[in-house]
């Protein structure tokens, strides 16, 4: 479990970018041996694509949730068009020796310390989203598009009425930041309350 004051990484980019994403580390001052943890969203190729490599340049434990587990260690194929991404997967490994990760721990429970678990399935089977103080980690259960929070395309979505389910059971929880997968953070007033406008209107 998450103790203080450890550091943790949430996601990890599409494949090819772990130099990058060491760099960007290194910037804030972070050595990549103290991050402790490596928490996934989800298992979409563009969220794990250097977790295994990451994961052997920190020696931090991963972790991801048990529904999305399967997926990432490629015992279950992703459905429809996510199995373009499996491609990809297997072209960048084929050249990039990206390796799937092996060791991953399920989320055990919904709580890490300080940090909070909240299974928010319907962009995939178990994804999560988390939230550290008023920061809401959203991976893909929302995106900021513009300054508007809205879902992921239909296409890339497991289960669309799961989703929006998901949406009003983190508007449960009391935060002031959204930080999605795609889209800057956002510091939110109005944007949550028009999102689940837009829920209810569809
Ligand atoms: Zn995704």
């Amino acid at each position: 479990m998450v103790k203080d004051k450890e550091t943790i990484l949430i996601d990890t980019g599409r494949p090819g970018k772990v130099k990058n994403i060491l760099k960007e580390i290194e910037s804030l001052n972070i050595k990549p041996k103290n991050i402790k943890h490596i928490l996934l969203t989800h298992h979409d190729v563009d969220r794990i694509g250097n977790a295994a490599l990451l994961q052997k340049e920190t020696g931090a434990t991963l972790w991801a949730s048990k529904e999305d587990i399967p997926y990432i260690r490629g015992d279950k194929s992703r459905p429809g068009v996510k199995k373009l991404g499996s491609l990809y997967l297997s072209v960048s490994d084929f050249f990039m020796r990206v390796k799937k990760p092996e060791k991953i721990k399920s989320y055990n429970d919904h709580k890490m310390d300080d940090l909070e678990i909240i299974p928010t399935p319907g962009h995939t089977p178990g994804h999560v989203s988390l939230l550290y103080k008023d920061i809401l980690f959203a991976g893909d259960l929302v995106r900021n598009s513009n300054g508007v929070l809205k879902m992921a395309p239909a296409i890339m979505n497991a289960d669309e009425e799961l989703i929006k389910e998901s949406i009003l059971k983190v508007s449960e929880y009391s935060f002031k930041w959204v930080c999605p997968c795609n889209g800057e953070p956002l510091e939110i007033k109005d944007e949550w309350k028009q999102l689940l406008n837009n829920i209810a209107g569809n």
